[in-house]
């Protein structure tokens, strides 16, 4: 009872943001005495710190607001992409502890090499929270993959050339069976769940999240909550077959959006295969500079490539706002960061193909390529939001 108060109580500080007990008594329902007695062992644990004083409050007399603290336990999220594997840890008010991606091929690497690779960046992560006082609640990973959740494993990961890799006891292995639990999951929900908790348009209730990256994938957000659906292989929007008899898929099909839409599929059309955009042992984010470089300077090929892309990811983002009607579709990764191209004839493509285009508005993920990792990161620390008690009380508190 009292545990599930803590989380009550901490929840709502993260949610609602800082407020006095008094208040905090109102909203939730609980007894004064009660909230005072739970907010000083929060305090004691390090989750909540006393805040400003607040005065002309509706509720009883001026009193000291209190506020979400938490800067002493990190959330990991790491993500294994085509391209790199990246690594953030953020406390629990969302402030960025460690942040750091590495540019790795790992199509022409084993799935071994990848999680050792994905090891020595996370021992770097926990150097950096044991030098700042910050204790893991958890990990995350994040993979482009179908993803058994319960147990822990990358199903298939077609752009990895990945099948039943046990990712989450591989790395419990190699990281000597940490004292936090770790987890997998698919990139696009993570990075959706990312969105919802942290991004330009966070709490928005129905939101759909575009992974773009060498494979597309997506999260929806329905009423607030992520669909999963039968077996937890919801969103594998990539694969949806829009131009039949096209170009080979990663997943052995042919004509999936993937293949009309993803990176790979863009970086052909723009560039001659051994230009320097297209070498996946250099940083993604600088050979996208390079190319929207190139389109700011009104390069033909790579204008035409970018249009052609557009329209084909208004024509499949059609069918999602059709089944779906998100209020939000937030294009992450790639389609981010060359947004300035792509948008216009995206949008073209919607007003003319969706039965209600108004109800819906297109966003540029903030979050980056750090959307996914960012949304592992929060889950991570769901643990903690569930049960305070799994932090000590602090020494001297
Ligand atoms: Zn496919």
């Amino acid at each position: 009872m009292r545990r599930s108060n803590l989380a009550l109580v901490l929840r709502h500080l993260r949610d609602a943001g800082p407020r006095s007990r008094a208040r905090i008594a109102v909203e939730t329902g609980l007894n004064r005495g009660t909230v005072s007695s739970l907010v000083a062992e929060l305090v004691d644990r390090g989750l909540v710190r006393e805040g400003d004083v607040q005065r002309g409050g509706s509720v009883g007399r001026p009193g000291q607001t209190v506020e979400l603290d938490g800067r002493n336990i990190g959330g990991i999220g790491v993500e294994i992409n085509v391209d790199y594997v990246t690594a953030i840890v953020l406390d629990l008010t969302n402030a960025v502890v460690f942040e750091h991606r590495v540019a790795l091929d790992v199509q022409a690497l084993p799935p071994e090499a990848v999680l050792d690779a994905v090891t020595e960046l996370t021992i770097r992560a926990l150097g950096e929270c044991a030098g700042r006082d910050v204790a893991a609640a958890g990990m995350t990973l994040a993979v482009p993959a179908l993803v058994d959740t319960d147990e822990g494993v990358v199903a298939f990961a077609p752009n990895l050339h990945w099948t039943q890799v046990p990712a989450v006891d591989g790395l419990r292995h190699r990281l000597g069976r940490p004292g936090f639990p770790i987890q997998v999951d698919n990139d696009a929900n993570l990075a959706a769940l990312g969105e919802y908790a942290m991004g330009s348009r966070a709490g928005t209730r129905d939101l759909v999240y575009l992974t773009g990256e060498t494979g597309v994938g997506g999260g929806v957000m329905v009423d607030g909550r992520l669909l999963r659906g039968a077996e937890g292989f919801s969103g594998e929007i990539g694969h949806m077959p829009l131009n039949p008899g096209g170009d080979l898929c990663g997943c052995g099909r042919r004509g999936c959006w993937e293949t009309m839409v993803g990176l790979a599929a863009l970086l052909r059309m723009a560039a001659a295969p051994d230009d320097p955009v297209c070498d996946p042992s250099l940083d993604l984010e600088q050979r996208l500079a390079v190319l929207s470089g190139r389109a700011d300077a009104g390069e033909p090929r790579t204008l035409a490539a970018l249009t052609l892309v557009g329209e084909a990811l208004g024509l499949g983002a059609s069918i999602l706002v059709n089944v779906f009607n998100p209020r939000v579709l937030v294009l992450g990764g790639y389609f981010a960061s060359l947004g300035d191209y792509l948008l216009d004839p995206m949008l073209a493509e919607l007003r003319a193909r969706v039965i209600a285009p108004d109800a819906c508005q297109v966003v540029r993920s903030t979050l980056g390529f750090t959307a996914a990792a960012r949304g592992g990161a929060h889950v991570a620390l769901e643990a903690v939001l569930d049960d305070p008690t799994l932090v000590p009380v602090r020494h001297g508190a």
